[in-house]
């Protein structure tokens, strides 16, 4: 696809406002929202061309989207790969890329702390289909090691992890995953390209929700796989334009535009959940606060080092208490009390978002899976904002002093 003809050199925070679609004859400067599902073509030939993939137009909507065009060029750029392909999801990104890599027999290798669904589309569905996998403790690399099998095509990691911000090392995984013919994905969702680019690091493949971070409004669903041209053009792309997960051309405009805030935003947000996570671990009723930005993390310079010395904006804390029951009627307490920040199920946005990990997304558990996974009923995930935090801090105190 054509784009503009902008000079090499460019640093990320340029590209991301200037990466995109050439303007239409009108000129304008907001890139344009393509609403549409099929492309009227220049003559017959030229249409055969297209269908035989030899030109680049645009036939139908399943195939490609100026809008989506834009939005997949500029996360690319932003992530430093060659190419990347917008998903109506995360997850449909996560099953976009097992479908194009993966077969019967083959064998996955994949980290505990993953995204809940990650683990259930990969344990579960794929399993149903003769895909294997093993799941390793995050940050445990022997464990990583030990588990490779002769039939080892993916390792598939996220860093950090949701809701305990484990943190494992990219370049590690990526020499293990090379040295046994193996593939790396990152799922790059908590601390997009602003603070990480696991490209850089050695993985093949950067995996994202959109919905997330990259929206940083909470507004639309949207997904992206960004990787080498052979691996999304010549793997990827051929699948999805026979199974149709794709993004639509009005989520992949908001997006977009997202895209021109994500660093700002990131720094922003992240800068307030660092100091909201030092005020929290003086706190004498936290047990315990998660934050790679904090020394007391386990992997803090491990997490310095891969993020830009930035801690991103996910902050999580343990309530203290004598039991389970009264660590989840403490922690409900201090969720009941808000009265200015969401108890909502998402993260990415700009409004400061809280979650009982133990109630929601890691609630079908079993209390001894939860306990193996370290998810305590006492704990609650802040996903930060743009608040004041002061706010921030008065509306935890709510509930916090009253308990
Ligand atoms: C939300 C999320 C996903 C799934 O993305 P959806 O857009 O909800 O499908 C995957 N990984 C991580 C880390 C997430 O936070």
């Amino acid at each position: 696809m054509p784009s503009h003809p902008l000079p090499p050199g460019l640093h990320p925070d340029t590209l991301a406002q200037r990466v995109a679609m050439e303007r239409s004859q009108y000129g304008e400067n907001s890139e344009a929202l393509y609403l549409s599902s099929g492309y009227v073509q220049p003559s017959a030939e030229v249409s055969a061309r297209r269908f035989g993939g030899e030109d680049e137009g645009f036939t139908y909507g399943r195939s490609g989207n100026p809008t989506v065009s834009s939005f997949e060029m500029r996360l690319a750029a932003m992530e430093g790969t060659e190419a990347a392909l917008a998903t109506s999801s995360g997850m449909s990104a996560v099953m976009l890329m097992l479908f194009s890599l993966l077969k019967a027999g083959d064998h996955v290798l994949y980290s505990q702390s993953m995204f809940g669904s990650t683990i259930k589309l990969i344990g579960s569905e794929f399993a149903r289909f003769g895909v294997e996998s093993s799941i390793v403790p995050q940050t445990d690399l022997a464990a990583w090691k030990a588990a490779i099998r002769p039939n080892t095509k993916l390792l598939f990691a996220e860093t950090p992890t949701n809701p305990l911000t484990e943190v494992c090392d990219i370049q590690a995984l990526a020499d293990l995953a090379h040295n046994a013919g193996a593939l790396l994905s990152v799922d790059n969702c908590f601390a997009t390209p602003v603070l990480q680019r696991p490209m850089e690091m050695g993985a093949d493949i950067v995996m994202h929700s959109g919905t997330k971070y990259l929206d940083g409004q909470g507004r639309v669903m949207a997904g992206a796989l960004c990787a080498s041209d052979a691996l999304i053009n010549g793997k990827c792309l051929p699948v999805m334009k026979n199974s149709g997960m794709v993004l639509s051309p009005f989520n992949a405009w908001v997006v977009l535009k997202g895209l021109e805030t994500l660093d700002i935003r990131m720094r922003a947000q992240s800068a307030r959940a660092h100091a909201l996570a030092l005020w929290l671990e003086q706190h004498p009723l936290v047990e315990r606060v998660y934050y790679p930005g904090l020394p007391s993390h386990p992997q803090h310079a491990l997490a310095m080092k891969q993020m830009s010395h930035v801690g991103g904006a996910v902050v999580s804390f343990d309530i203290k208490a004598a039991n389970p029951e009264q660590a989840r009627s403490q922690a409900f307490h201090v969720l009941d009390s808000l009265r200015v920040l969401s108890l909502c199920t998402n993260l990415g946005d700009t409004k400061t978002l809280l979650t009982h990990p133990a109630s929601t997304s890691h609630g079908k558990l079993f209390e001894v899976q939860r306990q193996a996974a370290g998810i305590g009923q006492g704990l609650i995930r802040v996903a930060v904002g743009l608040e004041h935090v002061g706010d921030m801090q008065d509306d935890l105190l709510r509930g916090l002093d009253t308990l």
